[in-house]
């Protein structure tokens, strides 16, 4: 049978052998599972590709998504939110609200995500009224910024701009896709407002519009689900912005939100709170050590969801992002996979599977041990034809591709580019040269190993691509 056939079947085995998709059994240590993903930054991701990233986390025993959408749907109030975006899928078709009911049909319930004052569409606003740009710490008016979206984040302190604030979730919300389950509201990782009004007082000002943001959306339904940054509530230092929080009453139909690198959890906070989530970047940049390790964080932090990223990009830089000038006008490869078509989703290669089967297996049991996990991994890969050798060949290609990965550059023995931009920044060196030749030589294995036995397809032929990037004269970045 076809892969396409198989997996289908798999799936549906797996699902009657577990208790079914996203069904919190009592064991269970965290009662809300699923994906954080940005709508926004796939423009050639269409409904039918969403819909099977909906399937995708289903068979993974999701039960929410965040769809993380400002500036991906077409604002008929604020154009200039979606002016990066023209091509999107979404501006084009507005599919988000299909997407939704096709997210209910699967019992997965679905949040919108946005940042207040920043990031995908918002910071946009500051190219039409430069006055609402904030303050950067050296009392000048903030840089540009931007994944995607460029422009400069914005100042809480002014009436404009926490108006706009609010009639843009509104609009997203009660106009466009009023079937989403509630917001996350993603406090930004990135920068504050030093102005004399914000500074110290910046996570007060943003409180205002959180306050009346979550009073529209429990309006709407007194049962909406909104996830909230603990910057408003603890005191304690944003990580990362210079600035200290806020201490505002809590209001216990907040659900709270905890991340590694911007929000740390707190005891008492997470008692008062609906629910706390704990979102990392594992399924996405790491590796199943990693899912695993964040499990057991996220658990012994007494979260009682595990909503990690698993973003993949497909826009095309207009800046260089990530300090790359060589990215800038080549279209992004979700999760580094350079072998796909821009409309195809990445969560269906087998280096995205290692990942999926590894949350899916450790956010139900976090003491899962890795001989369980090994077996149960070449199960869903490989079906009967699974063996030792396989799994670890398996997880030495996910490993290849995770290594060195950002959110913005392949992994270097995936991007003969990216080796090129750091051969030309004098920073290729001969550890790096070795490391790499090392990686490109265990391709090479596992290309040799599997070439024309149909069970190991999805292990050959991502292997087969990157070994193929380095055919010819490409080979010579490579020598001393
Ligand atoms: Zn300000």
């Amino acid at each position: 049978m076809r892969r396409t056939t198989i997996w289908p079947i798999l799936a549906l085995l797996l699902l009657l052998g577990s208790g079914a998709g996203g069904r919190v059994r009592a064991a269970d240590p965290f009662t809300v599972r699923g994906y954080y993903v940005t709508v926004t930054r796939t423009p050639t991701f269409g409904l039918d590709a969403w819909k099977k990233t909906i399937d995708a986390a289903r068979a993974d025993g999701a039960n929410l998504v965040v769809l993380w959408t400002a500036g991906g749907f077409k604002s008929k109030k604020f154009p200039a939110t979606w002016g990066h975006n023209k091509d999107h899928e979404n501006i084009r078709k507005d599919f988000v609200r299909d997407l939704i009911d096709y997210a209910h049909k699967n019992e997965i319930r679905v949040l919108l995500g946005f940042t207040p004052f920043g990031y995908d569409g918002v910071n946009r606003m500051s190219l039409e009224h430069p006055d609402w740009a904030a303050t950067g710490a050296d009392g000048k008016p903030i840089k540009p910024f931007g994944i995607h979206s460029w422009g400069r984040n914005l100042c809480p302190a002014q009436e404009d701009v926490q108006r706009f604030m609010l009639e843009y979730v509104r609009e997203m919300y009660l106009d466009f896709y009023p079937n989403a389950d509630g917001l996350l509201i993603e406090s930004s990782d990135y920068a504050v407002c030093h102005c004399k009004r914000c500074g110290a007082k910046f996570f007060e000002n943003e409180f205002r519009f959180v306050t009346a943001v979550s009073e529209m959306a429990w309006k709407k339904n007194a049962n909406a689900t909104v996830v909230v940054y603990p910057h408003y509530f603890t005191g304690a230092e944003a990580p990362g912005l210079g600035v200290r929080g806020a201490r505002r009453e809590f209001d216990p139909r907040w659900t709270v939100f905890y991340t590694p690198h911007s929000a740390r959890p707190d005891t008492d906070l997470t008692k008062k709170a609906k629910g706390a989530i704990w979102s990392d970047d594992s399924p996405a940049l790491r590796t199943p050590t990693e899912i695993r390790d964040a499990a057991r964080h996220a658990r012994r932090s007494g979260c009682t969801g595990w909503v990690p990223s698993f973003e993949a990009f497909t826009y095309t830089p207009t800046e260089p992002e990530d300090g790359q000038q060589y990215l800038v006008g080549r279209r992004q490869q979700p999760l580094g996979f350079g072998w796909l078509k821009p409309e195809q989703i990445p969560y269906d290669e087998l280096p995205a599977r290692v990942n999926r089967v590894a949350y899916r297996e450790y956010a139900r049991n976090p003491d899962l041990s890795d001989t369980d996990f090994r077996t149960t991994l070449g199960k869903d890969l490989f079906g009967a034809a699974a063996t030792p050798e396989a799994v670890e060949d398996a997880l030495a290609l996910q490993r290849v591709f995770v290594t060195g990965r950002t959110w913005w550059q392949a992994a270097p023995v995936a991007s003969p580019d990216r080796v090129r931009a750091m051969k030309t920044a004098g920073q290729l060196s001969a550890a790096r040269r070795t490391e790499y030749w090392q990686a490109l030589d265990r391709l090479r294995e596992i290309e040799q190993r599997y070439r024309g036995k149909e069970p190991f397809s999805g292990l050959y032929r991502p292997a087969k691509w990157a070994v193929g990037e380095w055919a010819g004269d490409t080979r010579k970045l490579l020598d001393p």
